[in-house]
């Protein structure tokens, strides 16, 4: 462990420990509201600093604002979706986990901590870490927003997709996975819109924008914008981790430009597909990524 590392990971997480008065070290199960310390700068603190709640092994939400859980499923690969809940009380789900018995524990999760409400969901891709759970979402009555080209590409190339997973999950040790990814159901999003135009939701004073810059880490990647709470969802188009990741459905000569596009969005919560870190700074560490 470097000096920075021990600092991210150690003293860090202990002064703002510190500074909360203890919260984060309530007890996780409780399904009571909290509320987050106004005091605390949210872009501003490490990925360790935010309150998380684990449902399994593979599932756990972090806290990052009132009302804003991203949420990441270790299916192996830890991938990320997000719920927020709006100021006329719908909850807004962004990308699914890997599967329906986990979209279902969140949504559960979520509604026994706030109250039942009304959900919507928006897929920004057709990748089954955007929509493995549609199949619970629609049996439940849940509208599901994509655009028309996931709903193409999932018929093209979902048993591509399928194929390539389980050739990742051979080893013995991920047979539960392989298992699961063999038998997940591959269901498209049923509110469509066509990606070059986009989509607005309403939900009482507050927008959801979701904006289509160009073909990146595949060629239907969208990013869900919150403007009243100054997050963008960037998704598999924006890369959390050190490696580029899959780049099977990649345009990899578009995808910096589609990534330069997003500078036109404030925000101070940038949350990847995968990986912890969920700063601005991701935008840059992407580009750099992909032009290294
Ligand atoms: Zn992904």
């Amino acid at each position: 462990m470097n000096h920075q590392e021990l600092l991210r990971r150690i003293f860090l997480p202990i002064f703002v420990l510190f500074l909360t008065g203890c919260r984060v070290a309530q007890v996780e199960s409780t399904l009571l509201p909290t509320a987050v310390p106004a005091t605390v700068e949210f872009a501003s603190l490490p990925p360790s600093a935010y309150e998380r709640f684990d449902l399994d092994g593979d599932l756990y939400l972090r806290q990052i604002q009132a009302g804003v859980y991203v949420v990441t499923h270790e299916f192996p690969w830890a991938a990320n979706s997000m719920i927020v809940e709006m100021a006329d009380s719908t909850l807004v789900l962004v990308d699914t986990p890997y599967t329906p018995e986990a979209t279902q524990a969140v949504l559960d999760w979520v509604q026994g901590r706030l109250g039942e409400r009304e959900i919507v969901a928006i897929n920004t891709g057709f990748h089954h870490d955007n929509l493995g759970g549609n199949s619970y979402l629609l049996e439940a009555g849940i509208p599901v927003y994509g655009s028309s080209l996931t709903v193409e590409l999932l018929e093209e190339r979902g048993d591509q997709m399928r194929a390539q997973t389980l050739g990742w999950l051979e080893k013995p040790e991920y047979e539960r996975y392989r298992q699961a990814h063999e038998a997940l159901p591959y269901v498209p999003p049923d509110h469509l819109f066509p990606i070059d135009e986009g989509l607005e939701l309403r939900f009482g004073a507050e927008i959801v924008q979701v904006y289509y810059p160009g073909p990146s880490h595949s060629p239907d990647n969208v990013v869900v914008y919150f403007p009243g709470r100054r997050i963008l969802f960037g998704g598999c188009m924006i890369i959390g981790w050190n490696g580029v990741g899959n780049t099977t459905d990649a345009d990899m000569e578009a995808w910096p430009d589609s990534v330069r596009k997003l500078s036109r969005f404030d925000f101070d919560v940038l949350v990847p597909g995968h990986g912890e870190r969920l700063d601005p700074g991701l935008l840059e560490h992407t580009i750099d990524l992909l032009t290294q």
